[in-house]
C-alpha cells in the first residue's frame, strides 16, 4: 500500500489554504484531483523547506490540479525525506525529476542512490 500520510485533500484556493494551513512550517504537499468515487489522484508531489502553505499558495492557478494534501515537517530534512518516499511511491506524473536536496547537504535519498 502507498500512503502520502498527509492531511486532505482540500479544494486548492487562498480561503481554504489559509483555513487548513495556519502554521509557517516546513511541509510536504500533494496537489491533484478527485476521482468521481472521491478518491484523491496525486498529480505532483512538493515540499517546501520554510513555508509549505506559501509553496501551495505560489500553485494557485498555474495548475490544472483541483485539490491539495499536506503535513507539516519537523524539519527541512524530514521534509527531504519524505518528497523522496512519496516520489518513488507514486511517481506521479507531473514529477520528472527526483527531488533535489538543498545546495550545501549531504543528504541521500532514503529510497535509492541517486545521490551516490
Ligand atoms: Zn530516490
Amino acid at each position: 500500500m502507498r500512503f502520502l500520510r498527509m492531511e486532505g485533500p482540500y479544494n486548492l484556493n487562498s480561503e481554504t489554504l489559509k483555513a487548513k494551513v495556519t502554521l509557517t512550517s516546513p511541509g510536504n504537499y500533494a496537489i491533484g484531483r478527485e476521482s468521481e468515487k472521491g478518491k484523491f489522484l496525486v498529480g505532483y508531489i512538493g515540499r517546501s523547506d520554510s513555508d509549505v502553505r506559501a509553496r501551495l499558495e505560489s500553485w494557485i492557478s498555474k495548475t490544472k490540479w483541483t485539490h491539495f494534501k499536506f503535513s507539516y515537517a519537523a524539519s527541512p530534512q524530514a521534509a527531504f525525506e519524505k518528497e523522496c518516499d512519496n516520489f518513488h511511491d507514486f511517481d506521479p506524473p507531473d514529477n520528472f525529476t527526483h527531488p533535489e536536496r538543498p545546495e550545501g547537504t549531504n543528504w541521500s535519498c532514503p529510497c535509492c542512490k541517486i545521490f551516490g
